[in-house]
């Protein structure tokens, strides 16, 4: 049974000396939270009791006899059959009872209607929810590629998370849906706001339904977003000749949003490799020489890009660092079938550490020669 025990203050969540106005904006806001038509299945009971509650406190803390009454420490609705008024808000839809408390236009001064949802919400509602710019909708993932990769194309398993629609509830966000209750399915309210040139009328999307005329439970999975997030494990593929700082680019592989279905945009970046040096689609190759290759010049067998084993001609003298060959369209092809690159073969002497006697005697020998007057 109620009585006077309970502190009808602290139930609201208001200080003893609160406004109307403050009362009835912590009554509003607590009866969107606690209506049982707004809580999912499992919380039915839970928001029933909490509902009666805060109707009660705010019957009698909205009625300025009553509430004096109960400051004084008396009954302020003793005698009323069933409990009062406080009850009567249970079968009303959260519309009436907000028409109730605040009339036609919901005003709390500056704190608009919209606002008001909003925070309460502490989220956008869609319809409400603006569109994304289209690149917004993209992912940018990095891929690193070596020299050969770029010269024959490669394909890589990659992971990431993008943003869906809600399998639980196909996007809508709610559950159940039906005509929106508070603006009649229209999608629109009109408000008045007090402001310092009177009161002005104002139109705008229903908060509720967020403009779409429809409203329904807030689905559990996503939590009225309309998205979830899905890990995406997928191979990709990087055709041959897309060079470091270039994309490759799936479509519709990105976030789905309301602006439609992002894109998947993979940045191509270059793997280090001691081996390559690469200038546009030229390939430089490194090879190791011999002092006595390098002076008497002769034949190399080199490995290209592509793994291709091709005999060189080294011409005799050849210096440290010179590039002295050049194979046509063994660097990095042109995917648009123009001209692709060379592979340049560049000399690296290779002085020898440790020598067999022969070896030794035969360095000897050049030296004494070198040093001859
Ligand atoms: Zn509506
Ligand atoms: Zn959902």
């Amino acid at each position: 049974m109620r009585g006077t025990k309970k502190d009808y203050y602290e139930i609201l969540g208001v200080p003893r000396n609160a406004t109307k106005e403050q009362i009835d904006a912590a009554f509003a806001k607590l009866a969107m939270k606690w209506h049982p038509d707004r809580v999912p299945p499992e919380k039915k009971e839970e928001a029933e009791r909490k509902f009666k509650e805060i109707s009660e406190a705010y019957s009698v803390l909205s009625d300025p006899e009553k509430r004096r009454l109960y400051d004084m420490g008396m009954d302020p609705e003793g005698g009323v059959p069933g409990g009062g008024a406080a009850y009567d808000f249970m079968h009303m839809d959260l519309e009436e009872i907000l028409r109730n408390v605040f009339g036609e236009g919901f005003g709390f001064g500056d704190f608009g209607f919209g606002d008001f949802f909003e925070n309460v919400f502490g989220r956008r509602r869609r319809g409400r929810e603006r569109r994304e710019r289209p690149e917004d909708l993209d992912i940018h993932l990095e891929v690193e590629l070596s020299v050969p990769e770029m010269v024959m194309g490669t394909t890589r398993r990659v992971r990431y998370r993008r943003k869906v629609r809600c399998h639980r509830c196909g996007g809508e966000g709610i559950l159940n849906p039906r005509t929106c209750q508070v603006c009649g399915g229209t999608g629109r309210v009109r408000q008045h706001r007090r402001s310092f040139f009177g009161v002005m009328v104002v139109e705008r999307p229903c908060p509720n339904c967020g403009g779409t005329g429809i409203s329904g439970e807030t689905c559990p999975v996503c939590g009225g977003s309309g998205y979830e997030v899905e890990e995406v494990e997928r191979e990709v593929t990087i055709p041959a000749g897309v060079l470091p700082g270039q994309k490759v680019i799936y479509r519709n592989a990105g976030h789905v949003g309301r602006g439609g279905t992002g894109r998947l945009v993979l940045h191509v970046k270059e793997r280090p490799d001691p081996r390559y040096e690469r200038k546009g689609r030229d390939v430089v190759l490194t090879v190791d020489l011999s002092p006595a290759r390098a002076v008497l010049g002769g034949e190399v067998e080199i490995t290209d890009p592509r793994g291709e084993r091709v005999k060189v001609k080294v011409p005799q003298g050849v210096q440290y660092g010179e590039v002295f060959a050049r194979l046509k369209g063994r660097g990095i092809p042109d995917p648009k079938g123009g001209k692709g690159g060379d592979l340049l073969v560049k000399a690296r002497i290779k002085v020898p550490t440790k020598l067999s006697k022969e070896q030794r005697k035969l360095y000897e020998r050049l030296l004494e020669m070198e040093e001859q007057p």
